[in-house]
């Protein structure tokens, strides 16, 4: 094989070695155990989480990087993980390359129109799914006949040639669905997944997350909601973007969308990796309030997989805690209020994805003074053993592409 095969994955590892190298630090994980917010890991202990699932077999690659440079790692597991980690490696060697605001590259269908300079609200941006999306689609509904009982075990041969996706650090300050996903990773990574490919990005805002722990280590209590122009990525997908309401645009204010649908490096890095995808299953983990949401947000009308996607929603919820979280489409879980920009709209709409929006653990404060004043508690459980492994559990069945 030539050596330039191997590149993105040297790339992904080159990257992650140089961004520790960085950010090696004193655990920040004993110092919050002391203060009571949980013993969460800071994110050079995560780089390190990562590592070593690389050393386990994972491949890794550099699919782009932050306003600030810093490398976003994408995870890859199961059989054709190397050649995908060489594939979107390559396919995204350009922004890591390129540099900061490595703007202006045209990358596949899903930025067509973002990217075309004009900018202009319902201009050529066509946000219409791809024929990948379609074909999943069609083949969804040909599962659910009534003739065509399938076993419910999971992976098969049937996943062959299918992707799920992972996304979780979107909001800089949710730091158990990182922990939860890097849990489901480990789990992942010992599993037979009969020909899926697991697509994983755990820190998708390494600014965000930077900032947040900065803040933890000084001991200031401070909101972050987004990257370091302060956008929040999750309203920067290109899904109904130019859909906002009234609310939305007041709203806008406080949740900056961006300029335009992926106009931040973190955001258009995961459209360009997964253009030539073959997406059926997507999971984002956020926190908190315990509830697993599909789509639509941006929408009040149902989506025409509304029952499937509630379904594993409802599977997903009773699993995930002795108490089972809330199952609902997101803009009822939002009180009927239209959110623009959402990952799992994007991943619905643009590749056909089952997608679900997960809000780990339930944000329970309890009464110590130290907490309430505390932002990153109001997001993150102060015992993480209680709420990660069963999410975990309640998550691994989806992910790996099991029938409802
Ligand atoms: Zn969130």
């Amino acid at each position: 094989m030539p050596k330039s095969d191997h590149a993105s994955e040297e790339q992904g590892v080159a990257a992650l070695r140089a961004a520790l190298f960085v950010h090696r630090r004193a655990p920040l994980s004993r110092l919050l155990a002391r203060r009571g917010l949980g013993p969460y890991r800071g994110y050079g202990e995560l780089l390190e989480a990562i590592e070593r699932l690389a050393d386990r077999g994972a491949q890794l690659s550099l699919i782009g990087r932050s306003i600030r440079g810093e490398p976003l790692l994408a995870v890859h597991l199961g059989a054709s993980s190397q050649a995908a980690a060489r594939r979107d490696g390559h396919a995204a060697g350009r922004p890591a390359l390129g540099a900061q605001g490595g703007r202006g590259v045209a990358n596949g269908v899903s930025l067509r129109g973002a990217l075309d300079g004009s900018g202009a609200p319902g201009g050529a941006d066509d946000p219409a799914p791809s024929d990948a999306a379609l074909a999943l689609l069609d083949d969804r509904a040909d599962r659910a006949s009534p003739h065509g009982q399938r076993p419910s075990t999971g992976a098969g041969p049937r996943e062959r040639g299918r992707t799920t996706v992972i996304l979780s650090g979107i909001h800089p300050l949710e730091w158990i669905g990182i922990e939860t996903h890097l849990a489901l990773l480990e789990r992942l990574a010992t599993q037979d997944l009969g020909g899926r490919s697991i697509l994983a990005v755990p820190i998708v805002n390494p600014d965000g997350l930077l900032r947040v722990e900065m803040n933890l280590r000084a001991g200031r209590h401070r909101y972050v909601r987004g990257n370091a122009r302060g956008v929040d990525l999750n309203r920067n997908f290109d899904a109904g973007w130019y859909e906002r309401g009234l609310v939305q645009r007041l709203i806008g204010l406080v949740f900056s969308p961006g300029s335009r649908p992926a106009s931040e490096p973190e955001v258009e890095a995961i459209a360009h990796a997964l253009s030539s995808r073959r997406i059926d299953r997507a999971l984002s983990l956020h926190s908190a309030g315990g509830a697993v949401l599909y789509p639509p947000a941006h929408s009040l009308w149902p989506v025409a997989d509304a029952a499937e996607h509630r379904a594993f929603a409802l599977r997903v919820a009773r699993a995930a805690d002795r108490r089972p979280y809330r199952a609902m489409s997101y803009v009822r879980f939002a009180w009927g209020v239209r959110k623009a920009g959402l990952e799992i709209d994007w991943l619905h709409d643009r590749h056909g994805a089952l997608s679900l929006l997960v809000a780990c653990s339930r944000g329970k404060l309890g009464l110590r003074p130290s907490r309430l004043v505390e932002p990153f508690a109001w997001h993150n459980p102060r015992r993480l053993d209680d709420a990660t492994p069963p999410l975990v559990d309640a998550l691994l069945p989806f992910v790996k592409g099991a029938r409802n």
